[in-house]
């Protein structure tokens, strides 16, 4: 999304960041997760003083929409309490057998799901908006198609479906196949010789960049300032810190500056729609409102232009 952004294609619904209520809260890089199927089963969550606080919260208690779950962890968090999915009286030693991947993640973080509470933290899951595309997956700069993650297709609203992201990505992929297919190439393309890529080299170098301390500050500020709960201040901190970041690193790398263009895009989306919906909360307009109840679209250049004024 931020390749395309800077190449000036128009994004759609930015502002829409689906967080997982439950990742398994170890410190590992990405946080594996304990799948929603356990509060399906019958899960239960509870803070570190053993309260239940979802009854409180919503009717469906721990099966209310992933925002709603998200976001009250996110506040028994904030106010200093830990949070743990108690999966011990629903399922019992059958978390091995029925579980095993959840079981194997906290096997490795120490944890007997048997025997123990899973400690939990909601984490950056899934990205509803992107690339703006049309039903042929074209977006707006000629020659580019975007299907996948990084595409925003409509499909999805201000949240998504669980599994609805794997359909879109194989509905989208053939449909640009289709699209693509038996066009001819415009202008001279010159003969394609191959790349010589080193899978491990590769490997090696977007861990370098993922622990440097520069995507660690870049993750902060969007973690802090425009994750599960939003608002004005926040967000104008943000991209006013974004834009410190991007002027400061030593060596802007292109990936860099795609991870900084992509965080501007979140954070200007988010500073426009005064409202909250889905995936999106602003603590400053906690209720939807109808007038925003529209998918956006915003090019970089209005993005810079918000960052710009928030300084
Ligand atoms: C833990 C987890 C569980 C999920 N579970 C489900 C589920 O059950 N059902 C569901 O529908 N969705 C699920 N999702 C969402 C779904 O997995 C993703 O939306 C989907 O995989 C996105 O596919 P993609 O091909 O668009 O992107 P990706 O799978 O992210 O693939 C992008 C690829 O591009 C490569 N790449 C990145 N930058 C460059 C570059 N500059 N040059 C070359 N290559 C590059 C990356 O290495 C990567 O291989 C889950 C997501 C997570 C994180």
């Amino acid at each position: 999304m931020g390749m395309a952004a800077r190449a000036g294609a128009v994004i759609a619904d930015p502002e829409f960041v689906q967080f997982h209520p439950t990742a398994i809260a170890t410190g590992a890089d990405p946080a594996p997760l304990a799948t929603e199927a356990l509060r399906g089963e019958g899960a239960i969550l509870v803070n570190d003083r053993g309260e239940r606080f979802m009854p409180a919260i919503h009717p469906d208690a721990e099966l209310a929409p992933r925002d709603i779950v998200a976001r009250a962890n996110f506040r028994q968090i904030q106010a200093g309490r830990r949070v743990f999915l108690d999966t011990r009286e629903v399922l019992g030693a059958a978390i091995l057998t029925r579980f095993p991947t959840v079981s194997k993640y906290c096997r490795d973080a120490g944890i007997d799901p048997v025997a123990e509470m899973i400690p939990v933290t909601p984490a950056a899951h899934f990205h509803m908006g992107g690339v703006k595309v049309d039903e042929r997956g074209r977006s707006s700069l000629p020659g580019l198609w975007v299907c996948g993650e990084a595409s925003c297709t409509g499909l999805h609203g201000a949240n998504r479906l669980a599994s609805n992201s794997l359909l879109e990505a194989v509905v989208y992929g053939a449909r640009i196949a289709e699209d693509i297919g038996g066009l001819e190439p415009a202008g001279q393309l010159a003969p394609f010789k191959g790349i010589e890529w080193d899978e491990a080299e590769g490997n090696r170098a977007e861990e370098v960049l993922r622990n440097s301390l520069a995507v660690q500050q870049l993750r902060g500020i969007m973690t802090n300032l425009v994750g599960v709960e939003r608002h004005r201040e926040g967000l104008q901190q943000a991209l006013r810190d974004i834009a410190v970041l991007e002027a400061q690193a030593e060596q802007v790398t292109t990936a860099y500056l795609n991870m900084t263009t992509s965080a501007t895009m979140v954070a200007a989306a988010a500073l426009k729609r005064t409202e909250s919906r889905g995936g999106h909360f602003r603590t400053d307009f906690p209720e939807p409102d109808p007038s925003w109840e529209h998918h956006t679209q915003m090019t970089l250049g209005e993005a810079l232009s918000i960052r710009a004024a928030a300084r």
